[in-house]
């Protein structure tokens, strides 16, 4: 065998795998040929060539699944591939760590990464594409654009993170403008989130449907996030206050009572003061799903959420309670 052949093979099969990938050449696969596609997940890094392959797979009618995230992927994100895999031909995962929605005393810096990690799990999963943007090529010199959704964006959680949501609208209409998805997946967990990127859909008439998928939860109840790593035993251990506490509330304004949207905030409360590691309530209370304003009667369907610190860790849950 003469000294180039096997890089030459090693090459050759990576111009099949990137001609697949890129949509060049495609013919039904099944059984090891398919482990082998799916191995062959795409990474891409600047915007552009993310732009032209989005076009390329639109112009030969396929659709496009986008799940942002920002990495150290759990099962939470996985149902969102999962979902997007089963409706849609081609899925885009991005990773991007968005320097814009943390506040300056946040935690950017220590926010956990873990590249090869996600890579494994997304090629698990069967993602198409990983899209990793560097923050450079996000936000270059003079980028000064910035999507600010109005009212929604300064409630629960915006009272206590200025500028966050205009961070992620920002962020996720780039995402949009980059990937061109035919349908977009985001976390109930993160529930203003997916309010908030509904409205500036709407105002800004972008043609995609937003998809919403149910919290992943640990056997515990414990919202799944990649903030839980944050946690010490005790704290973790403590975490799981946060669930059933919504629970509690959603059986007591269930079970018919004469309780009402103060009686369910006082209960949250109370619930959540009865762990003692729990530092800081932020928020906790009935609130409207679609203004995200504290309820003063119950509707049909009623959104309870809380906003707690353990230690330094801030988490978040809720649950949509229909009356
Ligand atoms: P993040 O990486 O935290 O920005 O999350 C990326 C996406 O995953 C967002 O749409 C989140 O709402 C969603 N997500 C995060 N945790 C969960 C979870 N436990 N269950 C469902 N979706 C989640």
């Amino acid at each position: 065998m003469s000294k180039g052949t096997v890089p030459s093979a090693i090459k050759a099969f990576d111009y099949v795998f990137a001609a697949l990938a890129n949509g060049y050449i495609s013919f039904s696969l099944t059984g090891p040929m398919e482990i082998l596609y799916r191995l062959s997940m795409e990474s891409i890094r600047t915007l552009r060539i993310m732009q032209e392959t989005s076009k390329r797979r639109l112009f030969q009618g396929k659709t496009i699944g986008l799940v942002p995230t920002m990495g150290a992927l759990h099962k939470g994100h996985l149902g969102l591939v999962k979902r997007a895999k089963n409706e849609n031909d081609v899925v885009v995962v991005s990773i991007f760590v968005n320097p814009i929605q943390f506040g300056q005393n946040e935690d950017f810096d220590k926010y956990p990464r873990d590249r090869e990690g996600d890579m494994e799990k997304l090629k698990k999963e069967g993602a198409d594409i990983l899209f990793i943007p560097d923050v450079k090529a996000m936000y270059p010199e003079g980028f000064s654009t910035t999507v600010t959704v109005g009212g929604l964006s300064d409630r629960l959680c915006g009272a206590f993170r200025p500028g966050h949501f205009a961070g992620v609208a920002t962020v996720v209409c780039k995402l949009f403008n980059s990937v061109k998805p035919t349908r977009a997946y985001f976390g109930q967990k993160d529930f203003q989130q997916t309010v908030v990127i509904r409205r500036m859909t709407e105002d800004l008439n972008m043609d995609l449907e937003l998809v919403v998928c149910p919290t992943v939860r640990e056997s515990d109840g414990l919202a799944m996030s990649s903030r839980n790593a944050y946690l010490n035993a005790a704290e973790r251990k403590a975490a799981a206050a946060l669930y059933r506490a919504l629970l509690s509330a959603a059986e007591t304004a269930k079970a018919g009572s004469s309780a009402r949207p103060p009686d369910i905030k006082d209960h949250l409360i109370a619930a959540l003061k009865g762990e003692q590691l729990i530092s800081e309530i932020q928020y906790a209370g009935a609130y409207d799903p679609a203004t995200l304003e504290e309820l003063p009667e119950f509707k049909r369907q009623n959104l309870f959420a809380l906003a707690v610190k353990i230690g330094d860790t801030r988490l978040i849950d809720n649950v949509m309670v229909d009356l």
